[in-house]
């Protein structure tokens, strides 16, 4: 059986308990000690044949073993703890599949570092996890095949909110202008050690065929629509409009967008013609 030597390394409780690890919450550390529970959030990134894994923050490498269970073709775990460099070695003895990277995973060139395709598969620090999922998506070329990413459910509810949710907002219309994203599986706080004060949710976003490539525009236009909740378009675009030189009215009319309505229920692309239709040298004249 080609995967026994994996299976016959210590469990991960007793890999914790080797090696003296402590979760430090400073790095958002939160583990999935459970192997049952682990494979079913690799299985979501199915198919992993020919598929390279970007694994940022494995940890103790709960998730690590399932994805090279599961079929992935080779593993870069990206873990910024060096503590834990010991415990992945060693899985590393028992496969040829895995590659370790000590360091930060915000500040790794992943087209560089591994071959196409690839697929970014986290159960990821909580702290830094939004900042990450944005910088990723507006990398271009676009380098990941499709992402199965753990979120505080919160979180996960405001990447894939509709119009009219109470989650929808600035991240909703980024993260869906680049990829079709969904909840496929709900994480209780007592599944992971230490538990966790919330839930979690495993994100899946498949790319788009045709993802809208100024997210920089877009970031700056919904920063300024949702900074102020509950204002009208009218009201929460009116410094904009003026930063950049636009008839707001008009502005509005072309794109068909009611001046009165709220942000929250304006759809993802109703944003992306507003942006395509600021005047091409000021679109991005400020900062997201
Ligand atoms: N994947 C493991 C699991 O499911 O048990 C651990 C998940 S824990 C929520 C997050 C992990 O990310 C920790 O191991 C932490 O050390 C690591 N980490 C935190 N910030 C990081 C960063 N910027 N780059 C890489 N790893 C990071």
């Amino acid at each position: 059986m080609p995967h026994s030597a994996l299976e016959r390394l210590p469990t991960l409780h007793e890999t914790l308990q080797i090696h003296k690890l402590r979760a430090d919450k400073s790095l958002g550390q939160h583990f999935l000690l459970d192997l049952n529970l682990t494979r079913s959030i690799a299985r979501l990134a199915k198919p992993l044949d020919g598929v390279n894994v970007i694994e940022i923050g494995p940890g103790p490498g709960g998730l690590t073993r399932a994805l090279i269970l599961e079929g992935a073709e080779r593993v870069l775990a990206v873990e910024m703890d060096d503590r834990f460099l010991p415990p992945l070695k060693h899985i590393a003895l028992v496969t040829d599949r895995l590659d370790i990277h000590h360091g930060d995973g915000l500040k790794v060139d992943f087209a560089d570092a591994l071959p196409a395709p690839r697929k970014i598969v986290a159960n990821l620090p909580y702290n830094v996890g939004t900042k990450m999922l944005i910088n990723w998506m507006t990398i271009r070329p676009r380098f990941w095949e499709q992402m199965v990413l753990m979120f505080q459910l919160e979180v996960a509810a405001r990447i894939c909110a509709q119009p009219g949710d109470n989650a929808y907002g600035r991240l909703a219309v980024l993260c869906q202008s680049v990829g079709d994203c969904r909840i496929a599986m709900e994480v209780p706080a007592r599944l992971f050690t230490p538990p966790p004060k919330v839930d979690s949710a495993v994100v899946v976003i498949d790319p788009l065929d045709e993802p809208f490539e100024d997210l920089k525009s877009l970031g700056e236009l919904t920063h300024a629509c949702f900074g102020q909740r509950r204002k009208m378009m009218r009201a929460s675009l009116k410094g904009y409009a003026k930063r950049k030189n636009i008839d707001l009215a008009a502005w509005l009319a072309a794109a068909d967008v009611d001046p009165q309505a709220r942000p929250e229920t304006i759809p993802v692309e109703t944003f992306q013609r507003l942006v395509s239709l600021v005047p091409r040298e000021t679109k991005s004249s400020s900062s997201t």
